[in-house]
C-alpha cells in the first residue's frame, strides 16, 4: 500500500458525499472531477491530507479519502464478481493467512481476494495465483498494481487449476480457492500443501459445498473440516431510531476450511456416522432398560 498519508498525483482516491456514497477517481494533474453539475480540479485535491473536506464549484462539500481495501474492492473495475469485504475478512482469519506464508490461490478473478491475501502474507510471504482467463488475469493485475503498486510477492499465471498445481509439491502453507468446482482441485491441493497446511474454498451454492466436503473426506488426509456462512447486519443508529438497517446482503457464499493432517484419528465420515448412530441407539436402549 502507498505509504503516503497525503493525496498524490496518480493515486486512486475516493470522494465521499453526505449520504456516504463513494466515487472513485485517479488523480491526474490538470484534470477535472465532475459530480452532479459541480466540479473540482484534481490539482486542488493533490497534496491534501487523507480525510480532508473539500468544496466543489457550487459549494457542495465532500471528503477526500485514501480508500480502505474494503472500500476500493467494491469500486474497482471488475471482470469477475469480487468477494465481499465481510467474506475477505473471514477468509484471511479462517485460512489463517499469516505474515510470511506461502499461499496458492485460484482463480484470481478481479483480484480482490488476491489483494487481501497479499496484505496478509506481507513482504516476506508469497502468493501464486492461477486464472483460467487471460483477460481476467490482466484486469486483476491492473487492479492490484493500481492499489498496491508493483508487488514482488505475487505470481499470476494463466492456467486451468483443474489440470494441476505445478509449483512446489508440499510447500504451500495455505490453498485458497474461489472458483466453480473446487472439489476438482482437492487432489492437487493435497499434493501442494505441507502437512498441517490449510485448505479454504468459497462457493455460492449448497450442491457445491456437498461436493467439496465429499472430496475432502475422500482424500482422507483432511481433518477439522468446517463449513460456514457469514451474515453481516449493519445498524441504523440515529437518535432514538436504533435498529438494524432494513437491507442487507442476505447471501454471498459458503466457506469450507480443512486442515491437511496425518490420517487415522477419524475414519471415513460415512463409517463414523453409522458407528455414532449405533452408539446412540445402544445408549437409547440402555436408557429404556433402566426405566423399565
Ligand atoms: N476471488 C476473485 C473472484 C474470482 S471469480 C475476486 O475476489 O476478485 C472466479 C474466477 O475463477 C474467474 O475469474 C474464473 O475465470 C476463474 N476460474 C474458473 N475456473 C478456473 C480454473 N479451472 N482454473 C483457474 N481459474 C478458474
Amino acid at each position: 500500500m502507498s505509504s503516503g498519508r497525503f493525496l498524490q498525483n496518480g493515486q486512486r482516491i475516493h470522494l465521499v458525499d453526505k449520504k456516504s456514497r463513494q466515487y472513485a477517481l485517479t488523480l491526474k494533474a490538470g484534470e477535472t472531477f465532475q459530480y452532479s453539475g459541480e466540479t473540482i480540479q484534481h490539482d486542488e485535491l493533490i497534496g491534501k491530507a487523507d480525510g480532508s473536506l473539500v468544496t466543489l464549484s457550487r459549494g457542495k462539500r465532500m471528503l477526500a479519502l485514501l480508500p480502505t481495501l474494503g472500500e476500493y474492492v467494491l469500486k474497482m473495475p471488475r471482470g469477475a464478481q469480487v468477494i465481499y469485504p465481510k467474506d475477505l475478512a473471514m477468509i484471511t482469519i479462517w485460512a489463517d493467512v499469516y505474515p510470511g506464508a506461502r499461499l496458492f490461490e485460484a482463480g484470481t478473478g478481479s483480484g480482490a481476494l488476491t489483494m487481501a491475501l497479499l496484505r496478509a502474507v506481507g513482504p516476506s510471504g508469497a502468493v501464486v495465483s492461477y486464472e483460467a482467463r487471460e483477460d481476467f488475469a490482466r484486469t486483476a493485475m491492473k487492479n492490484i498494481e493500481r492499489y498496491l503498486g508493483p508487488v514482488s510477492t505475487l505470481a499470476v499465471k494463466k492456467k486451468d487449476v483443474y489440470e494441476g498445481i505445478d509449483e512446489g509439491d508440499g510447500t504451500f502453507d495455505r490453498v485458497v480457492l474461489d472458483l466453480p468446482e473446487p472439489w476438482r482441485v482437492v487432489p492437487h491441493a493435497l499434493r501442494a500443501l505441507r502437512s498441517g497446511g490449510l485448505y479454504l474454498s468459497y462457493v455460492p451454492t449448497v450442491p457445491q459445498v456437498m461436493q467439496t466436503v465429499e472430496a475432502l473426506e475422500r482424500a482422507a488426509q483432511f481433518g477439522l473440516i468446517e463449513t460456514f456462512e457469514t451474515l453481516l447486519r449493519t445498524w441504523n443508529i440515529q437518535g432514538r431510531s436504533v435498529r438494524p438497517d432494513h437491507r442487507m446482503v442476505a447471501h454471498s457464499g459458503f466457506i469450507t476450511v480443512a486442515r491437511k493432517v496425518e490420517p487415522g484419528l477419524w475414519g471415513s465420515r460415512a463409517a463414523e456416522a453409522t458407528q455414532d448412530g449405533q452408539e446412540e441407539e445402544r445408549e437409547e436402549s440402555m436408557k429404556s432398560e433402566d426405566e423399565s
